[in-house]
This record gives structure tokens, sequence and C-alpha cells, in this order.
């Protein structure tokens, strides 16, 4: 029971990453300076400057622990930013805070209970940090033998000679330590250890205990041995898990296998019991702490009145992560009551946020969100694509890959449609511009992206609109 999953969270990590690659992957951070003061434009964040500072100090806040059992609200009109703003939160917080993002519709569609998935979500959000101690070995290279690899499986195998203070010892090595080896260019007469929990190999340097002795026969090695209690050492490791991650792995019915699929079903209340007490058990013995992380819930008018209970009574948990909604309604009814409310969202849930608002854009921090969207579009696909052919279109770091009549033919339509469509459409003019071979997306290429996915009488109407200001 509670077993540590050291291993496999880092592979679910790398799950959550590859998902943020998407509408918001620009943002990287909430672009504020030493002084918490937002900059015009930074970190793939423009304007919005009144929001950001006040996110600044409830980012200052989760770090110093003072806002346990608090909740925020980030209300706005569409498209202003609000999840943008909540993503830059997150990548400010870093990878060692536990951050969920959930839409409020998402519990309806699951094949669970509503408050099964808002305890998964919450469970998700509190990171527990566990130290451990881990056994280095040190020791000087003698001799390294890797196998060739068997045809068609890729895996390597071989041999490592130790010699350490008082013998030498061959270790058998995988693949992963043999990576490791040949990442570290490891030979004979380097000093190197070995993380017994890891298998990772680093070097230290060249031994200076190695000689070369002369004799008839020619030169000899001579090992001197290393220096005495260098030869095992202790060392304190930490690692992040979640909560959640531990339910899931204790929990008999799923197995960690579930966390990859995501199909982790109801968790029985009694692992949870079970996980939570054992939790303590660390805490009291120093071996681990909690990490408050943050939840975001987008669309939260879309809750019913069962789920904000939930919402309040979780929220006095010690262990509660930061929660933080966002909403586009104004007064509005409680989903599943009669009674109308701010947001939608009971009086007394209300009561315990702070409210961040969030302000319709200009046309020209339009146009700077667009022109930086453009930019990231190229670099995402530099990483999630490798085989893209780049060399129709310029370095990504140039501001010209759209000519800039393009650039403000994009930001029209997207004043009179919405931030995201307009977003949406620098993918498929980015493929209309290359299918002609075009260096740059040219206000045709946009113009066509918009008659595809718009109805033909509406482009044609807002294209003729515009066509005196620009020549087509
Ligand atoms: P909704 O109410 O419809 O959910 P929202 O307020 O959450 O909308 P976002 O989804 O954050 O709006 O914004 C739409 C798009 O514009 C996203 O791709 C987002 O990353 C980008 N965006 C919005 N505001 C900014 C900003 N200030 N700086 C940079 N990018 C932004």
């Amino acid at each position: 029971m509670a077993a540590i999953p050291s291993v496999k969270v880092a592979e679910v990590r790398e799950f959550s990453r590859i998902e943020r690659i998407g509408t918001h992957s620009h943002i990287r951070g909430l672009g504020l300076d030493d002084a918490l003061e937002p900059r015009e434009v930074s970190q793939g964040m423009v304007g919005q400057l009144t929001a950001r500072r006040a996110s600044g100090v409830v980012l200052e806040m989760i770090r110093e622990g003072k806002i346990a059992g608090r909740a925020v609200l980030i209300a706005g009109q569409p498209g202003t930013g609000k999840t943008a703003i909540a993503m830059g939160m997150a990548q400010a917080l870093g990878d060692n805070t536990p951050f969920t993002s959930m839409a409020g519709s998402e519990i309806y569609s699951l094949e669970m209970s509503k408050t099964e998935a808002l305890t998964q979500a919450f469970r998700k959000s509190i990171g527990v940090r566990i130290k451990e101690e881990t056994e280095i070995i040190e020791g000087e290279v003698v001799e390294v033998q890797i196998d060739r690899p068997a045809t068609g499986t890729g895996a390597k195998v071989g041999k490592l000679t130790l010699k350490t203070t008082d013998m030498e010892t061959v270790y058998d090595l995988g693949n992963k330590m043999i990576e490791s080896l040949i990442k570290e260019k490891a030979q004979a007469g380097d000093v190197i250890t070995i993380d017994k929990a890891t298998g990772k190999i680093s070097k230290l340097g060249r031994s200076f205990t190695r000689a070369r002795d002369y004799d008839a026969t020619g030169p000899q090695t001579r090992f001197v041995q290393c220096p005495e209690g260098e030869l095992q050492k202790r060392k304190e490791v930490t690692h992040t898990v979640t909560l959640h991650e531990i339910d899931v792995i204790n929990s008999r019915t799923q197995g960690f296998l579930a966390l990859f699929s995501g199909d982790t079903g109801e968790i029985k209340s009694e692992v949870r019991d079970q996980i939570n007490s054992k939790v303590a058990e660390w805490r009291e013995e120093g071996k681990a702490e909690i990490v408050p992380g943050v939840l975001f819930i987008d669309e939260v008018h879309m809750l019913d009145m069962e789920c904000f209970s939930f919402l309040n009574r979780a929220l006095e948990d010690d262990m509660a992560p930061v929660l933080i909604m966002a909403t586009n309604r104004g007064i509005t009814k409680i989903r599943g009551t009669k009674y109308r409310s701010p947001h939608g969202i009971p009086i007394d849930l209300l009561d315990r946020m702070v409210i961040i608002a969030t302000q319709p854009y200009e046309e020209k921090e339009m146009k700077q969100i667009l022109k930086i969207r453009r930019v990231v579009f190229l670099s995402d696909l530099r990483e999630t694509d490798p085989n893209y052919d780049f060399s129709l279109n310029r370095c990504e770091e140039e501001d010209a890959e759209m000519q800039e009549d393009a650039l403000l033919v994009l930001t029209r339509l997207s004043m009179e449609t919405s931030l995201r469509y307009a977003i949406q459409l620098i993918t498929v003019a980015n493929l209309i511009a290359r299918k002609r071979k075009a260096m740059e997306i040219a206000v045709e290429d946009i113009k066509k992206a918009y008659s595809l996915f718009l109805d033909e009488t509406r482009s044609t109407q807002y294209l003729k609109d515009i066509q005196d200001e620009f020549m087509f």
C-alpha cells in the first residue's frame, strides 16, 4: 500500500506537456518584471495589464502559501485571455507545482459521478514532495564492455568493471546505463558514480589515482585505491508526485497503467483514506511534505449546486489547492436551480473569492497577439513534427512570415469574429500559402482560409467591404 511511483510519474508529466502545445503554447509566463509589474508584451502575453498585475499578486500569495482555502475568479468576455492568464500562472509556478486544468462541462461527460470527478481534479492538484535517500557508488572504471545490440531489438547490453576501495566488481549494464556511460564518454581510468536508485552514471573526472608503470614488458596499469569513505555515499533526492497518482497506483482495480490511458474510473474512498493516513505518517516522519498546487476550472458557470457545495467543502481541507475559476457569464441562473446570481456562482462561494476582471482588446493588442501566435506556430511545428520542411518558411524568429497587410486583414477579422477563430485561421492560411509555394502568408491565403471555414456569403461580404483598403 502507498507505493512511491517514482519513475512512472515523470512519463505522465510528458503527456500533460504535449497536451499543452495548442492554443496557448505561446504563453510562457505572466510577463511580469521583478516588482511584479506587467511588461506590455512579454513571455507571449500582451496587454491585459490590470488582470496580469492582479494575477501576479495571486501568484506571490500561492508561492508564499498564503492563499490556501481561497479561490480566484477570472471574469470577462469570451476571448479576453482568461485561460491564457491561468496558463501563464501555471508556467510561472513551474513544473514542481501541480497544475490541473479542466472545463466545468467535463464533469458531465465522464463515466463517474460529478463529485468523484472533482475529487480527482483536486487530488491531481495536490503534490506530495517525497524525500528519499539513494546510495551512490563511486569508483574507478577498469573496463567498459558494450556488446553489439541484437539485431532488430535496439537493446544494448554490457558490463562495467569498477574498482572501489577494496574490490573490483563487474556490473551488468542495461540500456539506460549504457546510454548514460556513452553520454558521459566514460572510459578506463575515469572516476564515476552510479546512482543505485536510478542507475544514472556520472563522471567525476579523470582519476589521479591511476598511474602508469613501465617495466621491461611495456606499460602496466596500476590502480591506486580511491580514498576511504568515498566508496558509498548517501544522497538525498526529492521528487513530487500528486495525491491522485498515488491513489491510482494503489487502487487495485486500476493499476498504474490507468495513468497513461486516463481511464481511472472511480477510486474507492477506503483507498483514499489509507493514502491520506500514509501521507500524514510520511509528513510526521519528515519523509514528505505537501505542495498545494492549482486547480483551474474554466466555464465554471457550467457547474451545478451539488458541485459548488463540494467546492466550498473541499476548500476547507488543510491540503486544499488554490482554486482558480473562469467565466464569461454575467448575472445568470445557478445551474439546476431557479436562482440567479453573479456569474451563476452561489453567494457563499463568491464570498471567499478574489475576482480578477479581463477587458476586451483593442485592435493593436489583437494584432500583437496574432503576430506572436504566427511565430510560435512555426516553432511548435518544429517541435511536434521534425519532418516538416521549413525551407519555405523564413526563420521563426523574424516577424516577416506574414505580410503586413495579411496581418491587418487577420486583425480586422479577429475584431469582427473572435481572436480564437483568427488564431485558427493562421494554421489553415499557412497550409494554403505552402501549397502555392509562397514564403509568407499573403492576404489571398487569409481570404481563402476565411471562405473555407466560414459561410461564403459572410466571407465575401466582409472582404468586399474592405477591398478598397487592400489590393487582392
Ligand atoms: P472564453 O471565455 O471563450 O473561454 P478566454 O477569455 O478564456 O475565452 P482565451 O482562450 O484565453 O480566452 O484566449 C483566446 C486566444 O487568445 C488563446 O489562444 C489565448 O492564448 C490568446 N490570448 C488571449 N489573450 C491573450 C493575451 N493577453 N496575450 C497573449 N495571448 C492571448
